[in-house]
């Protein structure tokens, strides 16, 4: 195998090997476009390296021979004393993990060769900057020195000369600060700043295979989904500088504005810099559109630069980019990331201008993105204290307490408050924090800032750049045109429109959400841009999926929602749900029931309430399939909490004042008691046992059908039995349901046409889905309960206990209670599908699990084959969406 590739070698579909960034480079080399020449380590040898703890063998000899190559086509050698080609040596994973690894840069500076640099830049002041720039970096990222020290020592510097900026620090002190910072290595390190450039290099590439595994690495790849074991890649690329003159300078583009998609001039630049600088927000930068003035040659260049990327790419692009005595250089681009709004309006702009079609724009947006578009903002119209207004970095409404650093911001979020992190500026430490809280304030960096990139990255709101906030963080306070902002005061913090206020501001509905309410048109012309965009792309979706989406909806207000937001049908309506309430003492007196009168009477009771459930619910869902679950719960669900009923009986006692019904309630929680609940009586085991239950049910739903035809409605019950684990169950039950049915339409006269199916949620079910399905017209998917039962994890209890241990552990990637276990529960439910349409060839088959309307797993059920998703309403345009993905 080949270990390293020359920018030459390589082209942006080989990310796997290469990483996004080398992939890159080597796809604008090959463009034409002016890269610094370098070489791409491959994530392979990463990968060796981290397995194995050394390099592959072959790697050494590989490294050098493009070494050599490198310093043939620059003229010079690295480290050479009288004129040093100089590199970077760079991580760049396959996704991008914005500030998350490491970097070198300046390699190939000594003692010696600081001088050649020198004298050939004609430049002492840079000469030794860059040198202590390499030490310091060096120190920090490869010896593992505590940071801190360094700055502290240029804090110092800085102060003993009474300057502010490092730029103000002559040569001489550069050079006295390089002595510091040596000896600052030797004694934390315990080692020389190693003078041999090779040396330097080696260590380098190996720190940046072993920054794959820091903890902040591991965490945000957990957050971000991106699997342990890809590896790095690492780029080594001949140093151009920025920091040469008022004639150099670096910054960062992009070819469209990633907060809306509109095409323009976005960016920031940084006169007289060395690359870090612009991201780390550490001096203030000026908006790209001043380059032009500053150099206009360069700006040319770069305009028609992005054009030629987005042209080449098809899609938004941001790069980074360094002048070096008025010559451009393109350090990095990739396919920007982008709000979640600008997604979907970037994808529809492209396909106006002919660069991707429909099938494509479907593939740039996600459902997660959708999901995200359907928060709801802030009201305009509410009365707020504007404290101050940042950049627009992420967008979204959020509300919380102030908190001035992340440990805060985690410890109170754990304890239930919602929290904004405020924060001068963030770096990758303050991750956690970013995570736990609700929203992101920053009083420095711009749109491309660590805060900006994260949190557009987590989807969480963020302002960044809020310049007039002025953070405090020692003192834990925020002060802004005479007013502060205490830890705990609540802030609000709008990443649409970067204001800031004090207090709660209320919250609006988001406009996609009016759309898919029917309360905006996309037609209308003074239509909101993004609601045109989603319209379109949802209707493309539409066309091409193939599975349908119905709707988990128990009540007929939920239902006329579910439907305007696009539901095909109920997949699921739990018939629980209307037992609740003032029903509850209903339910009490059938559990109490000692004899068959009692109990009837109980049923009868019950009867009229449950049909007139159905009947609104046929309405709102006429003409589309509402499939009804019959009663699934442990019936101790229904009753009081044993331990408070025992103390109130115990009180009662103590009193002497008998409450006879407590008592009997009292034994009937006893006798109801169960270790297991959730593996205990319920579901179709309630209908064996107790009589009449289940027949009452199915009376309501079929009276209530007979009622609907008779009022020329067009109702289309189907009915669920949950929890079967075995075909005799089944059979038992339809034979009872059966005629009761036939009972219903000779006293009607009505012909109902009403299916009979099950859930498959036990591994049983779905092991002997070949005989179910004899006694079943159709089958829905539990994926509930069937991840319960096939892990054997208590679905109420892991998320509290164990979970975040095995997520820590990389046992799996995300709870399998959201994303479908596709090895495991997913085999059982391909398996299932397969044996039951054995049996059936018409069977209906459908999931109605928490996974229905998460996007992967959507992607999974369209794979094996199933005819619809059932999910909450509010993520039925994400199943949409995603079915339409899965499709095209
Ligand atoms: C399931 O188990 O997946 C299911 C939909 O039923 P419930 O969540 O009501 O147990
Ligand atoms: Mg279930």
């Amino acid at each position: 195998v080949k270990f390293v590739y020359d920018f030459t070698e390589g082209n942006k579909d080989l990310k796997d090997l290469l990483g996004g960034k080398g992939a890159n480079l080597a796809e604008m080399t090959n463009l034409g476009l002016p890269v610094p020449p370098g070489f791409t380590i491959t994530t392979e040898a990463c990968k060796v390296y981290l397995d194995s703890g050394d390099e592959p063998a072959a790697l050494r000899d590989e490294v050098t021979a493009h070494l050599d190559a490198l310093e043939a086509k620059m003229g010079k050698k690295l480290g050479q004393a009288d004129d040093p080609l100089l590199v970077s040596v760079r991580s760049g994973a396959k996704f991008s993990m914005p500030g998350m690894m490491d970097t070198v840069l300046n390699i190939g500076l000594s003692d010696k060769s600081v001088q050649g640099l020198a004298k050939q830049s004609g430049d002492d002041r840079f000469a030794w900057d860059s040198y202590r720039r390499l030490i310091q970096m060096f120190g920090k990222t490869v010896l593992g020195v505590d940071g801190e020290l360094f700055e502290d020592a240029l804090e110092k510097a800085k102060q003993a000369k009474k300057v502010t900026v490092d730029t103000d620090l002559d040569a001489a002190e550069l050079k006295k600060l390089v002595t510091k910072f040596k000896k600052i290595v030797k004694t934390e390190a315990g080692r020389d700043f190693p003078q041999d450039s090779r040396e330097q290099m080696d260590l380098a590439i190996h720190a940046v295979f072993d920054s794959w595994n820091t903890d902040r690495a591991k965490l945000y790849r957990r957050q971000e989904r991106i699997p342990g074991d890809l590896g790095t890649a690492v780029n080594v690329c001949s140093m151009v500088f920025g920091n040469l003159g008022p004639d150099s300078g670096t910054g960062v583009a992009f070819t469209r504005d990633p907060a809306s998609g509109q095409q323009g001039v976005y960016g920031d630049y940084l006169q007289n810099a060395q690359g870090e600088d612009v991201v780390a927000g550490i001096r203030n930068t000026v908006p790209l559109a001043e380059l032009e003035q500053l150099d206009k040659k360069s700006y040319d260049q770069l305009m028609q630069i992005m054009e030629t990327l987005e042209t080449h790419y098809k899609d938004l692009c941001d790069i980074e980019f360094t002048i070096e005595r008025g010559q451009l250089w393109m350090l990095q681009t990739r396919v920007g990331k982008r709000t979640a709004g600008a997604a979907f309006r970037i994808a529809t702009q492209l396909v106006d201008q002919g660069l991707i079609d429909e099938a494509e724009a479907l593939q740039r947006v996600n459902g997660a993105q959708l999901a995200q578009l359907m928060f709801p903002r802030f009201d305009e119209d509410a009365k707020v204290e504007q404290l101050g207004r940042g950049i627009a970095a992420s967008p979204g409404a959020a509300v919380g307490k102030a908190v001035f650093d992340s440990y805060t911001a985690i410890k109170w979020s754990r304890s239930g408050e919602k929290v904004i992190l405020i924060r001068r500026e963030t770096n990758p430490d303050d991750l956690d924090g970013m995570i736990a809280a609700e929203g992101i304030l920053t009083s420095r960096g711009g749109k491309t800032s660590h805060a900006a990139v994260v949190a557009r990255g987590m989807g969480k709101t963020c302002v960044c750049g809020a310049e007039d906030l002025e953070v405090d963080t020692k003192r834990r306070r925020l002060t802004v045109n005479g007013h502060v902002v205490e830890e705990g005061d609540v802030v609000s913090i709008d990443g649409s429109t970067g204001k800031v206020y004090l207090g709660e501001v209320p919250v609006v509905p988001s406009p996609v959400v009016e759309y898919f309410e029917g309360r905006m048109h996309a037609g209308a012309d003074d239509a909101d841009e993004l609601v045109k965009a989603v319209h379109r792309i949802m209707a493309y979706a539409d066309r091409v999926r193939r599975l349908r989406v119905r709707a988990n909806a128990d009540n007929a207000e939920d239902a006329l929602r579910a439907r305007r937001f696009g539901a095909q049908g109920i997949g699921l309506c739990r018939t629980e749900h209307m037992f609740l309430g003032e029903r509850r003492e209903l339910v009490e007196h059938l559990i109490l029931a000692d004899t068959d009168e009692e109990r009837e009477n109980a049923l009868k009771e019950l009867l009229p309430l449950q049909k007139k459930d159905f009947i609104e619910l046929f309405e709102a869902m006429d003409g589309l399939p509402v499939t009804v679950r019959l009663l699934d719960p442990p019936l101790h669900e229904f009753l009081p909490d044993i331990t408070e009923l025992s103390v109130r009986v115990a009180l009662a006692e103590s009193r002497k004042d008998h409450n006879e019904n407590d008592l009997r309630l009292l034994q009937a929680v006893h006798r109801l008691h169960e270790q297991n609940p959730m593996l205990g009586l319920r579901g179709v085991r309630l209908g064996l046992v107790i009589p009449g239950l289940f027949t009452m049910q199915v009376r309501a739903i079929a009276e209530a059908a007979a009622e609907r035809k008779n009022a020329k409605g067009d109702p289309r019950a189907e009915i669920m039995i949950p929890l079967v684990g075995t075909v005799q169950e089944l059979e038992i039950v339809r034979e009872e349901a059966e005629q009761v049915i036939a009972d219903v339409e000779r006293a009607t006269g009505v012909h109902l046409k009403l299916a009979l199916g099950t859930m498959i949620e036990l591994p049983r079910a779905a092991l002997t889905a070949g005989q179910i399905a004899e006694a079943a017209e159709f089958f829905s998917f539990g994926t509930n309960d069937l991840t319960q039962t096939v892990w054997g994890f208590s679905r109420d209890d892991v998320e509290a206990s164990f979970f975040t241990a095995y997520l820590e552990k990389g046992i799996f990637g995300v709870s399998p209670f959201e994303t479908i276990d596709k090895d495991g529960v997913g085999k059982l439910v391909r398996d299932a599908a397969a044996a039951g349409r054995a049996t059936r060839p018409d069977l209906k088959l459908g999931v109605c699990g928490e996974h229905g309307g998460d996007p992967e797993s959507v992607h999974f059920f369209h794979e094996v084959g199933l005819d619809y998703v059932s999910c909450s309403p509010f993520r039925i345009p994400v199943a949409r969406l995603e079915a339409g993905r899965a499709a095209s």
